[in-house]
């Protein structure tokens, strides 16, 4: 395919070793795990293997995982489950949670549980102390991720789970973006619950995780899908085992990986900004360029529309924020959360590197951008004024 995919956050592209492991699976592995058979025990065999692997990746026990058909899925599982757990008391979650997220949370809102939405600060992350706050009243329920889809930012999940756990609430993280792109464990984290989707990790699409905390608490979940008795009661339907097979290798590699490839894209995106802000003036980083994750850069490039911009560069795939909102032309409410004002919201682009770019491609979008922001500037009367003389106006 052609062009230079920046759009990890999106989508990643599955790993040709996950290809290959999930190509032998439906050829030798399709039988059912549940049947007692050769072929079902060969599935059983495979399954388990990819059990044990997406655990080794956040440290978790394989029967702490509960298979889903991806992040979505184990959100919403974590939440109406969670509430279903702790009947009383408030639901609370950060402002900048992805939909599946926060679209869960306001369904049960409908139902009458109270919400509470926690702001961030202007870096996109959530102040421990403000959320000590926050944990005055009742809480049953604390769901705040782990790495943000659209600014790669990272919460203080452990503080924060570490106070909820003291007032008794249920603790949930997803951690769709950060897992296999930061070492994520889920005991020095501390959560009851951790969501995760294969796809994000170079795996394949339409499958993921829960993490359920199997002691200190054990935390048992009433399923939201009946039927067989699939995944120990709590969540039924024969398992997608290609898919797991999949997800299995995808961890596996990542886990090998994550250390070596987060300094590699830290590099590739520090070359990114520094071509950018080289040729550039008027463009900024949104979100804590300290806590966040290493391929990530969501930048703001004044008195340019985003995608105007993305017309300008359609060889190079990036986002104009995330791509599960972006068929609404409503500015990131993301962005918004951080007090980023509509015009500057409207003028950013993510760009998510990951493991298959190299320093040439960096360079090639740094500066095809950099000539498409100029070419859109000398039309912008915004842009004129802003710089009369060529010097920029003081505000
Ligand atoms: N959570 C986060 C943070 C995400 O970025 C996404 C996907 O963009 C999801 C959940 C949903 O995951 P899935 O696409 O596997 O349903």
């Amino acid at each position: 395919m052609k062009g230079i995919y920046l759009d990890h956050n999106a989508t990643t592209r599955p790993h040709p070793a996950v290809v290959e492991e999930m190509r032998a699976c439906l050829e030798e592995g399709w039988g059912n795990p549940s049947s007692s058979h050769a072929q079902g025990q060969e599935a059983r065999r495979i399954l388990d293997r990819a059990r044990v692997r997406v655990a080794a990746l956040i440290s978790a026990d394989p029967d702490e995982i509960l298979f889903t058909s991806g992040g979505t899925e184990s959100d919403n599982q974590a939440l109406r489950c969670g509430a279903v757990l702790r009947p009383e008391g408030a639901i609370l979650a950060s402002a900048i949670e992805h939909s599946a997220v926060l679209d869960t949370c306001k369904a049960l809102a409908r139902q009458g549980r109270e919400l509470r939405i926690l702001p961030v600060d202007a870096e996109g992350i959530l102040d421990p102390a403000a959320f000590a706050g926050a944990l005055e009243d009742p809480v049953a329920l604390v769901s705040v991720m782990l790495a943000n889809n659209d600014l790669g930012t990272i919460q203080p999940v452990r503080e924060i789970a570490l106070q909820a756990k003291a007032r008794g609430a249920i603790t949930h993280t997803d951690a769709v973006q950060a897992a296999g792109k930061l070492a994520v464990n889920v005991r020095a984290l501390g959560v009851d619950l951790l969501s995760l989707s294969a796809h994000k990790l170079y795996g394949p699409k339409g499958v993921g995780a829960l993490f359920v905390r199997r002691r200190n608490p054990r935390v048992l979940l009433t399923p939201i899908i009946d039927g067989g008795g699939h995944e120990r009661g709590m969540r039924s339907g024969t398992l997608n085992v290609p898919g797991i097979v999949g997800f299995g290798k995808a961890a596996a590699i990542c886990r090998q990986e994550t250390a070596a490839e987060g300094a590699r894209l830290t590099g590739l995106r520090d070359r990114l900004w520094a071509a950018l802000s080289r040729e550039l003036d008027d463009i900024h980083v949104n979100g804590s360029i300290e806590h966040r994750l290493p391929g990530n850069l969501n930048v703001s490039f004044a008195y340019v529309e985003g995608e105007s911009l993305l017309m300008g560069i359609n060889d190079v795939a990036v986002s104009s924020g995330s791509a599960c909102t972006s068929a609404t032309l409503e500015p990131s409410y993301v962005l918004k959360a951080l007090g980023t004002g509509d015009e500057l919201a409207h003028s950013s682009i993510r760009f998510g590197l990951g493991r298959f770019n190299t320093a040439e491609e960096v360079d090639y979008v740094a500066a095809k951008i950099a000539g498409v922001v100029k070419r859109l500037r000398e039309i912008s009367p915004l842009y004129e004024m802003a710089h009369e003389g060529g010097r920029p106006k003081q505000a």
